[in-house]
């Protein structure tokens, strides 16, 4: 048996990011940048107005005042796209609107609802200072600075910054391929009736749901039998995944097949059974490339499973070098005791206090097959192996899942 730490220290270890190629924006959508990216233009590309109004020469204005405005004559009109070749000569003035290229010679702009418009002049009635109104070329990002770093995922900001820079196409780290099988004779899908002694399988469509996260394509390999040739076709035909996750028969029972149908396989196992509660039965191994976990079969522990190692290995091989499990520090609302050196997780709702700090609550129930307890939380609350109880208020780890 093996600790939590040890046991991800194993996957971190061996955890390298798959393949690079290069994908048109559209498609990066989600992926994580593999090389640095560097601008290829200035943003702006050109001085532009931020505001609909007219583009002057500051020190024209100078002697602007209330009793005294000054007058200049409007000399033409730049529309955003367009673009004016004759420069802003003293004591004149030039319609722009916002986002139009500034005319050489106007250092400025005033706002349209700042000056009067009275027979083809504007009148000023107090000074403008240079510069202002006006996006200078280059003020977001000069070309050749590093636009992004390898390791950022490719979100809508940066994808906005990418394309607002004119790139097509970037280097991105490939999508992880997950297969899900569940493994169980007692395993029914909903829709089908319940024979006596049978369960609906749930930890499908947890596992798919929780890789929606992480963002990898999920094949469903679906149910199948406790029965060790079945399994083992089926995991065959889950080979072209990345990362195989296989839930249920991973523990010490009669029926419990996995362990054995992967080694015959040809897998190397990097470690079985954690030093945690729950989720103890967890098997992680390496079949040639691929990844394979088999996952308790108890949906608790499935999930914290997939929390704790799984999701963080998926960030990894996508490219994110430094991802971790989702933690967080929350002040316990109740306190909580366990009586072994294993590290535990509670089912816990997370939320913010009246003074902003999280606040996780445990669930009533706690159990490693306690549905609805899993249905009302948030988090796991975190206790660390030396620890036998930590009482109300005292701050903890929790591991967040989304709402
Ligand atoms: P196992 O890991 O096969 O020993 O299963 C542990 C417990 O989890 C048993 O009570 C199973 O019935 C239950 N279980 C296994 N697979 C699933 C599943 N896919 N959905 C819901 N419960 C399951
Ligand atoms: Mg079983």
């Amino acid at each position: 048996m093996v600790s939590v730490d040890e046991a991800w220290a194993k996957i971190q270890a061996m955890a390298r990011p798959l393949s690079i190629r290069r994908r048109r924006l559209e498609e990066a959508v989600g992926c994580v940048l593999a090389e640095h990216v560097r601008a290829p233009i200035d943003l702006p590309p050109f001085d532009n107005s931020a505001m609909d109004g007219y583009a002057l020469r500051a020190p024209d204005t100078q002697p602007a005042c209330a009793e005294q405005p000054v007058k200049l004559t409007i000399a033409g009109e730049v529309a955003a796209g367009g673009w004016q070749e004759t420069p802003v000569v003293p004591g004149t003035a030039v319609k722009i609107m916002t986002g139009a290229a500034v005319p050489s010679g106007a250092d400025a702009v005033l706002m349209l609802e700042d000056g009067r418009l009275r027979n083809g002049c504007v009148e000023i009635r107090s000074p403008v200072s240079s510069g202002q109104h006006i996006r200078r070329q280059g003020e977001d990002v000069r070309r050749g600075d590093v636009l992004l770093e390898p390791g950022r995922r490719l979100n809508a900001q940066r994808l906005g910054l990418l394309a607002n820079s004119g790139i097509v196409e970037v280097p991105v780290f490939r999508r992880v391929q997950v297969g899900l099988l569940a493994t169980g004779s007692e395993l029914t899908p909903p829709g089908t009736s319940l024979a006596p002694g049978r369960i609906y399988d749930s930890n499908r469509i947890v596992l798919q749901t929780l890789l929606l996260n992480p963002g990898g394509r999920c094949e469903d390999l679906g149910i199948v039998a406790d029965d060790p040739n079945a399994i083992a076709e089926r995991i065959r035909r889950g080979l072209s995944a990345d990362v195989l996750l296989i839930s249920g028969g991973v523990s010490v029972g009669a029926h419990d097949h996995v362990k054995r149908v992967l080694s015959e396989l040809g897998m190397t196992t990097v470690f079985w059974r954690v030093a945690m509660k729950p989720g103890k039965p967890l098997l992680c191994g390496r079949l040639g490339d691929h990844w394979v976990f088999g996952l308790p079969g108890n949906p608790i522990s499935c999930v914290v499973g997939f929390l704790v190692f799984i999701e963080p290995l998926i960030r990894r091989l996508e490219g994110e070098h430094d991802a971790q499990p989702r933690s967080a520090r929350a002040l316990l609302k109740k306190g909580v005791s366990k009586k072994d050196a294993r590290r535990h997780f509670l089912t816990a709702h997370v939320a913010p206090a009246a003074d902003g700090r999280l606040e996780a609550a445990p669930t009533e129930k706690q159990g490693s097959a306690m549905m609805q307890a899993l249905a009302q939380a948030n988090a796991f609350v975190v206790i660390p192996e030396d620890r036998q109880q930590i009482p109300a208020g005292e701050e903890v780890d929790v591991l967040r899942f989304s709402d």
